[in-house]
């Protein structure tokens, strides 16, 4: 039996260490074991990838415990070593990362849930506190959840469900998060010759781009896919971006197969684990999930579809900073899987490697039963403020369309990526501006809770009534957000039920469902929000979508700008036309001559590519270059430049100018961040496969506290 094991921790590290197994442990200690270790006078939790009979140093450590389980299996353990190289993190980080949090800790077995049993109160002020809050859920909750949620203890829930006042329930949490199904009946569905040419495209091994215009049919060709996968007695991985995570997407393939699991975000750590657990045992056939559901351990993967493709939500921002398009992509490969890649609005660097024939390209031009898309009018938003003599956030026109849309009884939607009321808030006299006292960024008001927030750090404060600074009376309030618009309509379309989708006004899941339900059943009119209804709602009666800002991402600097904009504009415009009604949609700019502008108001999606691809390739970024970023953050701004110059040189001594472009260092767009000052340095290579190595190797001796910290991050998304 094996003596020695070499053990990953989730530091950045990227080594193993070699540890002695204790007589006690000897024959559990496996690979894919979740162990815990002595390390540097800690006690850290990691995970053994070999075990040896023999080992190179003469005093070793004992492993101090052992899981009973293998947690992660060889595929992983392997598939999170590509990630640790792709990404450069450490394996144990990618490993960390690939296994949810719940799944770590012991099992929970059976556990309970709580709700209100409607009677019976208690009768301590405590005890009628927690019966009240009991009354305040719509679902049971786990016990150590409502615990928490409701600050009690276990003693007093104990005598409340004693007293009557609180029932339990007993689940085994993976079966209740299956059953939760609004089971929609499957239509008899024909598939047409396009959705027949896409569906044999994605049955052959390898990745296929699937690019439909919105309501072309894709789901339904995942559908179908998915189907042959099951019954050839294999399993299919779905990928949602989070916020498109909707009943009514999921519905769509719970209707279709009996055996599914719901990796929501808001799942409670053990219902996460029950899942993965119910999924390794291989009670599922279909995950559908965000992003770190592309790690599901299912035990034959046939297929995995990845939908919305180009959006940024696959991308994750914190360590391992892995994408899940490049990561399915890569597992499918291992286990001899395939891929659909599907979307309205390819993301170039998927274009690119479709066209170059690294993977296949099918596509569905047209909406199914022949709908139009919606007819898209841009409005000079510079032009109307010229003539009212005052910027109205809502145009004339969009006006004037919303009030035929309502009058006839249809519903509206209108979109705006930003939150808030007011975003921005100035003194004329001295130009003293309000912005966040830890971050460079400005403070946005938020009417209902009538403070001044960070979108950044959450740091609040009152809005100021005069300056700070020079005492002047009056200040400047400017600045679009969703709740303005929200008061907006309110104003000019009384009478008109508004509901508005954010991030302030959508805290849970149940919210959400709250509004999306009434937005279904007709009990609104108007749907004012953020990219949260930017993609998969398909509500018939939409007829009108306004954007009350197409330029949000102009705003931003960054390569991806125009990109980001062609994109919003086509996938807000397909949430409307989706009915025998038709639909319109009026895009409010500045830029109305601007090209992404132009060529997304009249899809022309090969205009626009062609022009933007020959930008890259002569600017030198993505697709044509990979992008390595390092960014340097810490307290003091003179330790900060010394830390990023210093790599600076270092690069530039290491990369000749064919093997990459060095820019920097420079202050990031966003140059403090909760205290913290920021520089980065952007590496521009022909061939990742080339610098990689020498970059991780740097990499190992970055600067690694909160004080002074240099990370890297391989194919960035955010250059903020
Ligand atoms: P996408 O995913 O491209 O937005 P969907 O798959 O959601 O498109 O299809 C849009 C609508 O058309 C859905 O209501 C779907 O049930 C329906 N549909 C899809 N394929 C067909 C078909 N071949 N015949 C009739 N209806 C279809
Ligand atoms: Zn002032
Ligand atoms: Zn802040």
């Amino acid at each position: 039996m094996a003596e020695f094991a070499e053990v990953v921790l989730n530091l950045p590290i990227d080594r193993a260490f070699t540890y002695r197994i204790p007589e006690a442990l000897r024959g559990r200690v496996r690979p894919g074991v979740r162990v815990t270790v002595p390390f540097r006078n800690r006690s850290e939790g990691g995970y053994v990838v070999r075990v040896a009979d023999t080992a190179s140093f003469p005093r070793l450590k004992d492993i101090t415990g052992a899981d009973e389980d293998v947690t992660a299996d060889e595929r992983l353990l392997d598939l999170a070593r590509w990630m640790a190289d792709r990404y450069a993190c450490s394996w144990g980080e990618a490993v960390a990362a690939a296994i949810p949090s719940g799944v770590k800790k012991a099992s929970p077995g059976k556990f309970v849930r709580l709700i209100s049993a409607g009677e019976g109160e208690g009768a301590t002020k405590k005890q009628k506190e927690v019966a009240a809050f009991a009354r305040t859920l719509s679902a049971p909750l786990p016990l150590r959840d409502f615990v928490r949620r409701a600050t009690t203890s276990t003693g007093v829930v104990a005598k409340l469900v004693a007293a009557g006042a609180l029932r339990e329930q007993q689940v085994r949490a993976e079966i209740e998060a299956m059953a939760e199904a609004i089971v929609e009946k499957p239509k008899e569905i024909r598939l047409t010759p396009d959705q027949v040419a896409a569906l044999a495209a994605a049955e052959q091994p390898g990745v296929v781009l699937l690019h439909g215009v919105t309501g072309s049919g894709k789901t339904e060709v995942y559908l179908r896919a998915i189907e042959r996968v099951v019954a050839a007695g294999r399993q299919a991985i779905v990928l949602v971006p989070e916020i498109a995570l909707t009943p009514q997407t999921v519905s769509r393939f719970k209707a279709r197969f009996r055996r599914v699991a719901v990796l929501h975000s808001v799942l409670t750590e053990a219902d996460r684990a029950g899942q993965w657990r119910a999924i390794r045992a291989g009670e599922v056939d279909v995950v559908v999930g965000a992003r770190s559901a592309v790690f599901a351990p299912v035990r034959s993967l046939g297929l995995v579809v990845l939908d919305e493709e180009h959006e940024a939500a696959y991308k994750q921002e914190n360590v391992p900073r892995y994408h899940a398009r490049e990561v399915a992509v890569e597992r499918a490969r291992r286990e001899g899987a395939s891929v659909i890649l599907g979307t309205a609005t390819p993301s170039l660097e998927a274009l690119h490697a479709a066209r170059g024939g690294t993977w296949r390209l099918a596509r569905l031009p047209g909406r199914i039963l022949g709908r139009e898309l919606p007819e898209i009018e841009v409005v000079d938003m510079s032009a109307e403020r010229a003539e009212l003599k005052r910027q109205p956030a809502i145009s004339r026109r969009l006006e004037q369309l919303m009030r035929q849309a309502l009058e006839r009884r249809e519903q509206v939607i209108l979109f705006l990526n930003r939150r808030g009321f007011l975003t921005h808030v100035s003194c004329p006299r001295c130009g003293w501006f309000f912005s966040c006292r830890k971050c460079d960024v400005a403070m946005t008001f938020h009417k209902e809770s009538g403070r001044a927030l960070c979108h950044y750090c959450f740091d609040s404060k009152p809005l100021p009534l005069s300056c700070p600074e020079c005492q002047g009376p009056k200040l400047l309030q400017y600045g679009l957000g969703t709740e303005r618009i929200e008061s907006e309509v309110g104003r000019i379309f009384p009478g008109y039920r508004v509901v508005r989708m954010d991030s302030d006004s959508m805290k849970t899941r149940k919210d959400y469902g709250d509004s999306l339900g009434a937005f279904f059943g007709g009990k609104t009119d108007i749907l004012v929000g953020t990219q949260m209804i930017a993609k998969g709602l398909d509500v018939p009666d939409v007829t009108l979508v306004g954007v009350i800002s197409a330029d949000t991402s102009f705003h931003v600097p960054d390569f991806r700008a125009a990109e980001r904009t062609f994109q919003l504009i086509t996938q807000v415009a397909g949430r409307t036309g989706r009915g025998p009604k038709g639909g319109r949609v009026v895009v409010q700019t500045h830029y109305p001559q601007h090209y992404a502008v132009k060529a997304a108001a009249t899809y022309d999606f090969t205009g626009f590519t062609r022009q933007e691809l020959e930008m890259r390739q002569e600017t030198r970024y993505p697709p044509f270059m990979s992008l390595v970023r390092i960014l340097v953050q810490g307290w003091d701004l003179g330790r900060v430049n010394e830390c990023a110059g210093r790599l600076g040189v270092k690069l530039r001594a290491e990369f000749g100018p064919l093997e990459a472009d060095l820019l920097g260092p420079a202050a990031c767009p966003l140059a403090r961040l909760k205290n913290r000052h920021r520089v980065h340095l952007l590496l521009k290579a022909p061939s990742l496969e080339a610098v990689l190595p020498r970059l991780r190797q740097l990499a190992g001796g970055f600067p690694d506290s909160r004080a002074l910290q240099a990370s890297m991050d391989v194919d960035p998304l955010s250059l903020l």
